[in-house]
């Protein structure tokens, strides 16, 4: 433990967020809705403000390092952005570079899936562990792989993007462009998506949802938790794919376990066990008692991997 001060920034199409972190803790945090409009200069700014907002000036001072977590893919190798489908107007912005002389600080950037499992994996879940498997389950459906005690990187660092692996030669459109990855059948807007359909064909939980407002995929749970007999069906789907999805990274990986984090995440005490049963029959022999577990830095897991390998990488420069 170095008790180093650095920043975490997380770059979402949604929310920018930034951490002031020490030793794998956070001390301070902030988020502001992202200026999307505004492009990179209003976004730099806001990152700016949100800094200072979360140091003191002794604190301001003592900083190592920024790191950044943001959607991909993102070239890590050279610190640009290369497209990001919910930020328009970042295409090819050299973000390390620009960042780093705004603040007059080292800057890392890497791609938000890779910096989430470095946070569970030093600070979280995988502590100890030399394999590892990070899945973050919410809009879409991202990761990161931690293979012989190494954080994996691949070719411009933008490995381990496995939302997009595809589960079947046809199904529902993805994010991406392609239909029926990983995705497009497990991620939390499909579950929306399917919930809607339910409530409009049957009556329950989610059908009173929906003559108030539209559905969402904490309904879902909700209703699970209450017994409506669709939301349970809708987890029990959920668990299907998510099992099978679970059992093609651990086939291809390897892992001691899979971590398993994101919003759609708050309903893995109802989805466990349908999970593991899914693994233990689609698993080959020897991976059959891989364990999913949960999380445990929650929505800081980016942050806190992002300002920890800044530090990581600025110590070895
Ligand atoms: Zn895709």
């Amino acid at each position: 433990m170095s008790g180093k001060l650095a920043v975490g920034l997380d770059l979402g199409g949604t929310q920018a967020r930034v951490a002031l972190v020490r030793d794998g803790r956070v001390v301070r945090r902030t988020a502001e809705r992202t200026d999307v409009a505004g492009g990179p200069a209003a976004v730099l700014a806001q990152f700016d403000r949100m800094i200072r907002g979360v140091c003191s000036r002794e604190e301001r001072v003592a900083l190592v390092s920024v790191g950044v977590s943001a959607p991909g893919p993102l070239d890590t190798d050279t610190g640009t952005v290369l497209h990001i489908p919910t930020l328009p107007g970042w295409e090819d912005f050299p973000l390390r570079e620009v960042l780093g002389r705004e603040l007059g600080l080292p800057v890392t950037v890497e791609n938000d899936g890779i910096a989430a499992v470095y946070g569970e994996w030093k600070f979280g879940a995988g502590r100890g562990l030399r394999h590892m498997v990070f899945v973050t389950v919410s809009t879409g459906v991202g990761g990161g792989a931690v293979v012989d005690g190494n954080l994996l990187h691949g070719r411009r660092g933008m490995a381990a993007h496995m939302g997009h692996f595809r589960m079947a030669p046809d199904g529902p459109q993805c994010s991406c462009g392609a239909t029926a990855c990983f995705e497009a059948f497990a991620a939390g807007t499909a579950l929306a998506r399917r919930a809607r359909e339910a409530s409009r064909s049957s009556e329950g939980f989610l059908s009173k949802v929906a003559g108030e407002r539209q559905v969402e995929t904490r309904d879902v749970v909700a209703g699970a938790r209450e017994g409506d007999e669709i939301c349970i069906f809708l987890l029990a789907q959920e668990a299907d794919y998510l099992g099978q999805g679970f059992t093609g990274l651990i086939h291809l990986f390897s892992p001691e376990c899979v971590v398993m984090g994101g919003g759609v995440s708050n309903a893995f005490d109802l989805m466990s066990e349908r999970i593991h049963a899914v693994i233990r029959r689609d698993a080959m022999q020897p991976f059959k008692e891989v364990p999913v577990v949960l999380a445990e830095l929650g929505d800081n897991a980016g942050l806190v991997g992002a300002a920890a390998l800044s530090l990581e990488q600025n110590q070895r420069n």
